[in-house]
Parts: C-alpha cells; sequence; structure tokens
C-alpha cells in the first residue's frame, strides 16, 4: 500500500469525504452542494470561573451546520479532545440524521473542552451554568432556535442545570422547558430518552434481520438470537445497545472493551452485572463474570458476528481495517469508522450500518420530548384510559359470546391502554424501520449508490437541497 493511501483523515475531513461520494450521484448543483456541505457557523467561548480560589478559563463551542429546519438541533459534550473541527463534523452528522429520519430540525453540536472528571459536582454546576449563559446570550440555546442534548460526558444531570439557567433568564416565556431535551423525566423530559440511542441501535438491527438481501450481504443468518457481539465503550449508548440485544434478542455479548480492559465470555457477558460492577468504583479486573485482560486496541480486531463501536470516532481506521473480522458494524457511535476504513470494508465486504441512521434514536426521542414540551402534555394522558375501556368492552364481549375465555396474562397486556413509554417506543421503532426502508428504496432505484452510508447520504442531502430550493436558494 503507497503511503498517502494510509495517510488517516480527520475526522471532518472524513465526514466530508462521504458526504462527497453520496452527492457525487445526486445532479444538484455543485454550488447548492456546496452550500449543504459547509458548517453556517460556529461559535467560540472562552470563559472565565472562579474555582478553588483562581480563575479557571473554558473553552466551549456551539456549532450551527444547517438551519434549513429549525430549531437546530443537536447534543453537547464534555471531552478533553472536543476541537473545532470535531464540533463541526459532528454538527454536519446531525443535519443528516436528522434529515434522514425526518425530525424536522437543522443540525448543530456543541462541545466544552473539560474532563468532568477533574470537577466535583459542585463545580460543574458552576461551569454548565456559565457556559449555558455565554450560549444563551447569542441565542445558542433557545426552544425555537437551538435545543442542545446530552452527549458523551453529558446527561440528565447537565440537561437541568442548562434548563434551569436558561429559565432564570427567560422566566416568561411560556416554552422555556424546550429549550433542551434529555431532561430528567420529573424535569419536563420523557420517559425512554435515556436508553434511546440503545432502543434505536437495537430496532435498527432487528431491521436488518428482517431483510434477507442484506443478511446475505454480510454472510449472515437467522436473527439476533445466538450471535456473537464485540461491543466497544459501555458508556449510556453502548451500555443499553448490548443490554437490550443480550436481554431480549438472545444475542451473546462475548466481549466489551473499555477504557481499563477488556472483558471476555463465550458463553455472554450478563451486562448489567459488569455496568454495576463498573458503577460501583471497583477495579474492572475484579469482575467475576468474564476473564478480564489488560486494554488491547487488537481486541475491536476479534472474531464475532456483529461489532458495535459505541464510543469514539476514528476507533476503526487504516491501521486496523483490513483485521475487523466482524461481518456486520453498526456504529452506535458518531464517526467511529473513518473514511479510509470504509472503504477497505466495503473492499472486504464487510456490512456497515451507518451512523446518521444507526443513532439517530436519540434525537427521534429528543423531538418526542420537545413535542411533548410545546403541547404541556404527556403523551397518552387523553387516550390511555379510553383505549383501555375499549379493549375491556371487547375483550367482554368477545368472552360473552361463550367458547373464549383469554389466559388473564392475555387479557392485562391487551386490556392496558398505551403508556407513554409504549408511545415512544412504538415511535422510535416505526421511526428506524421507516428511515432503513427510505435508505433501501434509494439503493433499488440507483444500485450505483452501493452501501447503506452513501445511500443515507444521498436522501439527506436530497431531502437538504428540496428544502432551499423550495425557499428560493
Ligand atoms: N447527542 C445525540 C446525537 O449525537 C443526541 C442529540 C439530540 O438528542 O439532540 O445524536
Amino acid at each position: 500500500m503507497s503511503k498517502s493511501s494510509t495517510k488517516e483523515l480527520n475526522f471532518r475531513q472524513s465526514v466530508d469525504l462521504m458526504f462527497n461520494r453520496a452527492a457525487s450521484f445526486t445532479d444538484i448543483s455543485p454550488k447548492m452542494i456546496e452550500k449543504i456541505r459547509v458548517c453556517n457557523a460556529t461559535y467560540t467561548v472562552r470563559f472565565g470561573v472562579k474555582l478553588r480560589g483562581d480563575i479557571h478559563t473554558f473553552v466551549g463551542y456551539r456549532s450551527v451546520h444547517s438551519e434549513h429546519r429549525e430549531p437546530v438541533k443537536g447534543g453537547i459534550r464534555y471531552s478533553l479532545d472536543v476541537n473545532q473541527d470535531e464540533v463541526e463534523a459532528l454538527a454536519a452528522l446531525m443535519t443528516f440524521k436528522t434529515a434522514l429520519v425526518e425530525v424536522p430540525f437543522g443540525g448543530s453540536k456543541g462541545g466544552l473542552c473539560i474532563n468532568p472528571k477533574d470537577w466535583s459536582e459542585e463545580e460543574l454546576e458552576r461551569i454548565t451554568r456559565r457556559f449555558t449563559f455565554e450560549l444563551a446570550r447569542r441565542d445558542l440555546i433557545h426552544p425555537s432556535l437551538n435545543v442542545p442534548a446530552p452527549d458523551m460526558g453529558t446527561g440528565e444531570r447537565e440537561m437541568a442545570w442548562m434548563m434551569d439557567e436558561y429559565r432564570r433568564l427567560n422566566n416568561t416565556d411560556i416554552n422555556v422547558i424546550a429549550c433542551v431535551t434529555g431532561k430528567p423525566v420529573h424535569l419536563s423530559g420523557i420517559r425512554g430518552r435515556v436508553e434511546a440511542t440503545g432502543r434505536g441501535v437495537q430496532y435498527a438491527l432487528r431491521e436488518f434481520f428482517r431483510h434477507a438481501d442484506d443478511k446475505k450481504k454480510a454472510g449472515l443468518r437467522g436473527d439476533l438470537d445466538g450471535k456473537k457481539v464485540i461491543v466497544q465503550g459501555l458508556g449510556n449508548v453502548g451500555y443499553h445497545a448490548a443490554k437490550f440485544v443480550a436481554e431480549e434478542d438472545g444475542a451473546k455479548v462475548i466481549t466489551v472493551i473499555e477504557r481499563e480492559g477488556v472483558v471476555h465470555n463465550p458463553k455472554g457477558i450478563k451486562i448489567e452485572d459488569l455496568k454495576q460492577h463498573m458503577l460501583s468504583g471497583e477495579p474492572l479486573s475484579d469482575f467475576k463474570g468474564g476473564k478480564v485482560t489488560d486494554p488491547d486496541p487488537k481486541a475491536i480486531e476479534g472474531a464475532c458476528d456483529i461489532l458495535i463501536p459505541a464510543a469514539m470516532e476514528g476507533v476503526i481506521n487504516v491501521e486496523n481495517a483490513h483485521n475487523i473480522k466482524a461481518k456486520l458494524i453498526i456504529e452506535a457511535a458518531n464517526g467511529p469508522v473513518t473514511a479510509k476504513a470504509d472503504k477497505i470494508l466495503r473492499d472486504k465486504g464487510v456490512f456497515i450500518i451507518p451512523d446518521l441512521y444507526a443513532n439517530a434514536g436519540g434525537v427521534t426521542v429528543s423531538y418526542f420530548e420537545w413535542v411533548k414540551n410545546i403541547g404541556h402534555i404527556r403523551f397518552g394522558r387523553m387516550q390511555r384510559r379510553n383505549q383501555e375501556a375499549k379493549n375491556r368492552e371487547l375483550v367482554d364481549a368477545l368472552e360473552a359470546q361463550g367458547g373464549i375465555k383469554f389466559s388473564r396474562k392475555f387479557k392485562s397486556e391487551f386490556i392496558e391502554g398505551a403508556s407513554e413509554v409504549d408511545l415512544v417506543r412504538a415511535g422510535l421503532d416505526d421511526t428506524m424501520r421507516f428511515a432503513y426502508g427510505s435508505i433501501k428504496e434509494a439503493l433499488d432505484n440507483k444500485p450505483e449508490l452501493e452501501d447503506m452510508r452513501t445511500a443515507a447520504f444521498y436522501r439527506s442531502i436530497s431531502a437538504v437541497a428540496l428544502s432551499y430550493q423550495s425557499i428560493g436558494l
């Protein structure tokens, strides 16, 4: 292999390359393609917070990639790796992700260059509130313009602080609670949001296994039951995805790759036990539910059916792509496969379910939360008991005919009206199935798109172009 072809691109260049490949199959004018590709604006803020008797300066970003729909949407990550290029690449992915799953938002992303572990909870709150204040001053957090959400290193706690800080500044706005999503349920969040990205990964996998042609391409058969899975990263997304496919679909998670080490168990790791162990603060090496070895970059190359990279971008790259043994990679993280690795894997026949589809569950349920917030009512509140009464009437009437006697279990499951979390799951499942279908449709109409990633980008670019064209751009 020549030297230049082994040189890796950065994340932003990688996303651009994937974008360009898909754009080349459209008949959209090059000028419009350029408009869609570039990030509209990136705001960098450096702010000081007095902590531990000294002033500490923090660097944060909020990038708006595309405002063809508003509000723009995307998480805020806390990590020392945060930089402008990364935030812009992630914002671009948000535009294409939301367009693909028909969530009516533009794309945005934010980041704060910080290791949350370096600070106490109280300090983090002060830093977060100050960052929120800086964003709010420029409408970069706003229920109708820009709605952040959790990402790596942030969660419900940070969203609660952000919402509260924004509320202090805008206490007459009736929609103030819709300024961020991913809030705790007791603070106007929605049930099912915490696990939404992992749940979406599970639904995407189930949908893949419903398509015989895709299974054939990947060299897989049957369904998720018994499939050997490697998960890289047991954070919020990796944990939920692994837990659901193992506990509900019978998949065998044989390896979990974490920063502190690698856990192996050919019989299948009990994900809940491992997560509880990790949360307990005990060393990973003390975990009894599998063999624990030292951190090993080669672990991602292990033999398995399905590889779920669920942590950082760029973990599958020119260095290791040739050695990857998984038949199917589902990108639970954003950008885990570089553009160059993507080409190597495609040539090897590895089937990839791309990030902009695979991890869209988070933003999809964020959309439901936002709708709930501006509607000021929990989903199902008006219908649930009405539905229950009708179902009960039907069951009673059928039993009264004689001859039929339903089991108690069937009755209780059938009669019960849909709760908020039932509706969130149904809406998410529908979204994941629909978007898979729309990628497949693009591939059927244009076989030269070849792979799911290119087809997904193709669909999204076409949708964004249509929005711009309709407003005369
Ligand atoms: N941070 C998540 C993502 O990358 C969720 C974004 C959101 O809910 O707005 O998709």
